[in-house]
């Protein structure tokens, strides 16, 4: 279990203090799609250990069904096996719609699916919000900024994307999720919260889930080369995980004027080469750095202004990034020690 108990407390005051109803009568049913990825495992981990019914819907494209074997223990936990490209219909209070790869390379396997999940699922997962009245949050993200020419990027600066480049799916069918999450509040009433989330990583990343800080950390506990793309001078902020599902909770459980979009992540901004600098020495590896080329579109610098967040949920990240490494270097040579224990038997 990678929540402190600080963090339930949070989710428990959040909900009882907008509610001001007994904890008993507080209980709720809750969908997340993409439940059974990196984030959305943490997601219904934290929602079920504070009491509420959680139902986790996935086609695992890239979600695993290790990551919540451990939640069956619950019997409020249920799991749909759904693509949200097609349309569902479930009697739920609340849903968190996570489903969508989040890696670049995940992303663009499958470019035409991923613009329907962010286009098409949100439609489908606003429909469901509307024809039960149930209140809707977005995983939004950063490259909602692009190759940001604002920095830090706050949440008025309108980006800098390109509409048709191997990053556009994602890019820009997260931007139409937004616009269709205004329009159905606007139109329908529908209760919406939008998080833009920054670089988030943590326990349950897939060891070839694409990313840089699962990349270098399996390859440096592999022993492998680490591949810096570029001169490594381009710049990520990197948000534990525990501290960003904290602000999830926080921005559901706010007053429905809050709609977001609210930036959630570090504001601590480091070089891609100072990242791979970090992991080396947390791991004592003896791999060496290799450059391969810059992905196209690559964005240069990103930062999170986090002041919205800040003022209107009371939230900031505690966990750094030595600490939240070395959390995540120890679930990684776990998830290694094993599958090499099998291959071997
Ligand atoms: P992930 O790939 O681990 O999880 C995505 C989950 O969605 C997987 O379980 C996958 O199987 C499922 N999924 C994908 N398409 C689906 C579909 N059409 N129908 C049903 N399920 C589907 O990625 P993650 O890092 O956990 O990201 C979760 C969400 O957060 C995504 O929406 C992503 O865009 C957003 N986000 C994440 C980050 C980050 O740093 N982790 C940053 C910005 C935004
Ligand atoms: N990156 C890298 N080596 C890798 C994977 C990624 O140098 O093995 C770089 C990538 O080019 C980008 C940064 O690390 O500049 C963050 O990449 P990631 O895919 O994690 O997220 P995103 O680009 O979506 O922020």
């Amino acid at each position: 279990n990678y929540f402190r108990n600080d963090f339930k407390k949070t989710l428990l005051n959040v909900h009882e203090d907008r509610d001001a109803l007994p904890r008993r009568s507080i209980q709720k049913s809750i969908l997340v799609t993409g439940g059974a990825g990196f984030l959305g495992s943490h997601l219904c981990e934290l929602l079920l250990s504070a009491g509420h019914e959680v139902i986790c819907l996935d086609n695992f494209s890239t979600g695993l069904r290790r990551n919540i074997a451990p939640l069956k223990r619950y019997d409020t936990f249920r799991v749909i096996a759904h693509d949200i490209v097609d349309p569902i219909d479930l009697e739920v209070d609340e849903i968190y719609n996570l489903a969508c790869p989040a890696s670049p390379p995940h992303y663009q396997a499958d470019p035409i699916q991923t613009t329907k999940t962010c286009v098409i699922g949100s439609l489908n997962l606003l429909d469901l919000a509307a024809r039960r009245g149930a209140r809707i949050f977005q995983a939004s993200t950063s490259e909602i900024y692009g190759d940001p020419q604002v920095h830090p990027q706050v949440e008025s600066y309108w980006g800098n994307v390109n509409s048709f480049g191997p990053r556009s799916c994602y890019d820009e069918g997260k931007r139409c999720a937004e616009t269709l999450f205004f329009d159905y509040q606007k139109v329908h009433g529908v209760e919406t919260k939008i998080v833009r989330i920054f670089n988030t990583y943590g326990p349950r990343m897939r060891p070839d889930d694409g990313r840089v800080v699962s990349n270098f950390i399996v390859q440096a506990l592999k022993g492998e080369n680490i591949t810096i793309y570029g001169d490594g001078s381009q710049t990520r902020s990197f948000c534990f995980v525990d501290d960003l599902i904290d602000g999830f909770v926080r921005l559901m459980g706010s007053p429905a004027s809050l709609t977001g979009p609210v930036n959630l992540g570090n504001p601590t901004e480091f070089t891609i080469g100072e990242l791979a600098d970090e992991v080396i020495r947390l791991t004592n590896s003896r791999s060496k750095i290799v450059r391969l080329p810059l992905p196209v579109d690559d964005p240069r610098q990103r930062r999170p202004d986090i002041s919205l967040a800040t003022k209107e949920l009371g939230w900031r990240p505690k966990v750094n990034l030595a600490e939240g490494l070395a959390q995540t270097i120890r679930y990684f040579d776990g998830v290694l020690s094993r599958s090499t224990r099998e291959n071997a038997e």
